[in-house]
């Protein structure tokens, strides 16, 4: 029986556990009544002020009600937004720049424009070529001088991405077909060419009921199993550990993979920065796809987008560490704002997590990196 089917067994309701797509009922707090497995035994990551070789600062374009996908016109051109991924944007961006295809493709044009060359931006003039459209980027930047290349970067389809008390249906039936069209496409692209991969994430804790964790707007096959890992059956110093199965992607593998492809087939790279809509309508091309992120509040005014502003803290790489985490010390609950995410990467081992909501600066805050290189050596040096 693989986890997934064991989780939904009995097994999982003798345990009485709550599990994704229920975050909404009470969840249990008992404790497994079930033979101890063998302990996980995992590499120790070194953390430590000293092997800090990076400190970076991304602006998540977050909106309230969630990322912009429709067209309008303008002048003689049909502009199509595909904007405003919060958090998400890794995960979520093969499936709106499928989505935002669709809607160029319904103009009957076959030469279009894509403003940015973040992740969205790329894998959206992916989809356009391959659907025969001649495309042309316009970025004010490249990567790795992107918001792409400050993520940490997981799958994580709901991560500061909407607030969900508030979202339309409309909006919601948007998200459910992209989350599931992209989780589908970055499957096939693990291995070394585009930097994708899997990894155990352990989010350790003292309550039993965590493992029901998945946001109710996922569809289940985007879902994650969890599984509950018991006293003794980890090596955290909390009660529990929840695990599951992560994509983890690379974005300087993935982002100069992306880039190659799109010139190999016959892309066109332009470096620029519009100031206005004007100014991308003088272009004259039949088709613009919007992909700016944060960058669309000034191109098109749009005020509801706003940074969610996130530190990342890289320690030299461990090649022996292939594990996430998420969270896992007690004194780091009462941070406001503050979480703890560790990912192992082959450019170095990445500590999250910030996120200050309107915060524009880009200049590295000591303290938070201070904070979260603490707790994170005061995770792994009390593991067994
Ligand atoms: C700390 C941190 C951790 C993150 N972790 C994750 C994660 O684990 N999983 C996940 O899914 N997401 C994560 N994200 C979010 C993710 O990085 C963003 O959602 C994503 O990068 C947005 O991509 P984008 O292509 O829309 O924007 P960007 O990468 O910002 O690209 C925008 C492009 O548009 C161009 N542009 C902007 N304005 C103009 C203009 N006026 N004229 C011309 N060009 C313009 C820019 O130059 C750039 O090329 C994280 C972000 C941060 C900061």
């Amino acid at each position: 029986m693989n986890r997934r089917a064991a989780l939904k067994s009995g097994t999982t309701a003798a345990l009485g556990l709550v599990l994704g797509g229920c975050a909404t009922r009470p969840a249990a707090t008992v404790a497994p009544v079930r033979a101890a497995r063998p302990m996980v035994r995992l590499p120790r990551v070194h953390a430590s002020l000293e092997r800090v070789i990076r400190t970076t600062v991304g602006l998540r374009p977050y909106r309230p009600s969630g990322f912009v996908l429709r067209a309008e016109r303008l002048d003689d051109t049909t502009l199509v937004h595909n904007y405003g991924h919060g958090g998400a944007g890794w995960s979520l961006s093969w499936g709106t720049g499928l989505m935002a295809t669709e809607l160029a493709l319904e103009t009957g044009h076959r030469r279009a424009v894509v403003i940015g060359a973040g992740v969205v931006g790329l894998t959206t003039a992916l989809q356009l070529q391959r659907r025969g459209v001649d495309v042309t980027i316009y970025a004010a930047s490249l990567p790795p001088e992107t918001t792409s290349n400050m993520a940490l970067a997981g799958f994580t389809p709901t991560s500061g991405l909407v607030n969900f008390a508030t979202r339309s249906p409309a909006w919601e039936a948007q998200f459910r077909r992209a989350v599931t069209i992209a989780y589908r496409h970055w499957q096939l692209l693990v291995g070394p060419h585009w930097g994708v991969s899997w990894v155990p994430n352990y989010a350790p804790t003292d309550t039993a009921g965590s493992a029901a964790g998945a946001n109710p707007l996922l569809p289940d096959e985007v879902r994650a199993a969890r599984e509950l890992l018991g006293p003794g059956e980890h090596p955290f110093p909390m009660t529990y550990a929840v695990r599951r199965d992560e994509m983890r992607f690379e974005p300087s593998i993935f982002l100069d993979a992306a880039l190659r492809d799109f010139l190999v087939l016959g892309g066109r790279v332009v470096v620029r920065r519009f100031a206005s809509l004007r100014e991308v309508a003088a272009l004259g091309a039949p088709v613009v796809v919007n992909c700016a992120g944060l960058g669309a509040r000034d191109l098109v005014g749009d005020q509801e987008l706003t940074p969610l502003r996130g530190q990342l803290v890289v320690l030299v790489p461990q090649p022996e560490v292939q594990y996430a985490t998420n969270g896992g010390v007690r004194t780091d609950r009462n941070t406001p704002g503050g979480f703890l995410h560790m990912m192992p990467r082959s450019d170095g081992i990445i500590l999250g997590g910030t996120s200050e909501e309107g915060e524009w600066s880009l200049e590295p805050d000591p303290a938070e990196i201070r904070r979260v290189v603490e707790r994170h050596v005061e995770l792994f040096d009390s593991m067994r």
